[in-house]
C-alpha cells in the first residue's frame, strides 16, 4: 500500500530547476531515505510533499487526500526549526495535538496520554519545565521530533531529525523511526549521515541537483559510483554482521565543477 505518492515534480525559483522531474512513493511499513548533497533539493520536496509547495508541475498524492486527514495523519519535522518563544517543553509538544482539537477546546486525557509517551520516546520527558529557547540544539531536535509524534502520524516527514545529536540520540532517533514504521505507519528521513541510512532504511532516493540519481535498497544507492558522482567522496564498505558503510575521502577535483553544472 502507497502512504505518498509523488510523479514528476517540478520545482524552480529564480529560474533554477531545483526539482526536476521527481517521483517518489512511501510505501506502509517503511522508513524511506532522502538523501543527497547539500542544495540537492531535499527539504524542498519534503515540502511540496507536505503541501506547504506548490509544484509548476506534477502530482501528489498523500494518503486519501482529505484535507482533514492530512493535518491529523502527517507530520512534518522542518529542518534546523529556530524556537525563539519562551515556551515550556511540555506546552511546545502539547501543541502537536492542535490538528485533534477544536479551536475552543482543553487538552484530554487522550492528549496528555499522547504528549506524555512522544516525551518518553524521545528521551525529553526531564526536560518538561525547561524553556525550549534555552536548550542545546540537540536537545531541541529531540523535543521538536516529539511534538511531531504527539500528533500520532501515520506518515512522519523529518527533515534531518539527527543533526546535531550525539551518536546515542541519533541512534535513539532512529531506532524510534524504525520501530514507528510498522504496517500502518510509514516515514520519510533526509540525513547526512551515510552510516545512518544505510542502517536504518529500507530504501533510499539520492537526489543530485534536482533529480533522482538513484533510488532502492541502500547498497545499490550507495555504489561507489553514486557516491562519487553526487558526493565527490569514495567510501569503505563492509558486511560483516550487515551491510555497512563510512563514508572515507573526497574525490579531488570533482568539487569544483559540482556546481556549474546545475542547468545544464
Ligand atoms: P537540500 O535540503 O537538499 O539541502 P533545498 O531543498 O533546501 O536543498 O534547496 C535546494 C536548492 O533550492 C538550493 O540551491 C536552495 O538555495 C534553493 N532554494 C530553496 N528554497 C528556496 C527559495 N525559497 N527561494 C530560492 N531558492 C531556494
Ligand atoms: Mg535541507
Amino acid at each position: 500500500m502507497r502512504m505518498i505518492e509523488a510523479q514528476k515534480i517540478r520545482v524552480s525559483f529564480d529560474g533554477l530547476k531545483i526539482l526536476r522531474d521527481v517521483d517518489l512513493e512511501l510505501r506502509k511499513g517503511e522508513v524511506l531515505g532522502l538523501i543527497g548533497p547539500n542544495g540537492a533539493g531535499k527539504s524542498t520536496l519534503l515540502k511540496v510533499l507536505i503541501g506547504e509547495l506548490t509544484p509548476e508541475f506534477g502530482n501528489v498524492k498523500i494518503l486519501d487526500g482529505k484535507k482533514d486527514h492530512v493535518a491529523k495523519k502527517v507530520a512534518y519535522l522542518p529542518q534546523g526549526q529556530v524556537i525563539h518563544w519562551p515556551l515550556s517543553v511540555k506546552r511546545l509538544v502539547s501543541l502537536g495535538r492542535i490538528p485533534h482539537l477544536m479551536p475552543w477546546e482543553q487538552l484530554g486525557p487522550e492528549d496528555e496520554k499522547a504528549i506524555a509517551q512522544a516525551m518518553e520516546d524521545t528521551d525529553v520527558a526531564h526536560l518538561k519545565d525547561r524553556f525550549v529557547d534555552h536548550l542545546a540544539g540537540g536537545e531541541r531536535n529531540l523535543v521538536l521530533l516529539a511534538r511531531a509524534l504527539a500528533t500520532q502520524p501515520s506518515v512522519l516527514l523529518a527533515d534531518e531529525p539527527v543533526q546535531g545529536l550525539d551518536p546515542a540520540h541519533g541512534l535513539q532517533v532512529m531506532e524510534l523511526l524504525s520501530r514507528f514504521a510498522d504496517a500502518e505507519h510509514g516515514v520519510i528521513v533526509v540525513l547526512h549521515d551515510l552510516t545512518l541510512a544505510a542502517r536504518f532504511c529500507h530504501r533510499l532516493v539520492l537526489l543530485h541537483q534536482g533529480k533522482v540519481l538513484a533510488s532502492g535498497k541502500p547498497e545499490e544507492v550507495l555504489a561507489p559510483e553514486n557516491l562519487k558522482k553526487s558526493y565527490h567522496i569514495e567510501a569503505k564498505y563492509g558486511t560483516k554482521d550487515a551491510f555497512y558503510i563510512v563514508p572515507w575521502k573526497t574525490v579531488q577535483g570533482v568539487r569544483r565543477t559540482a556546481y556549474g553544472e546545475r542547468n545544464e
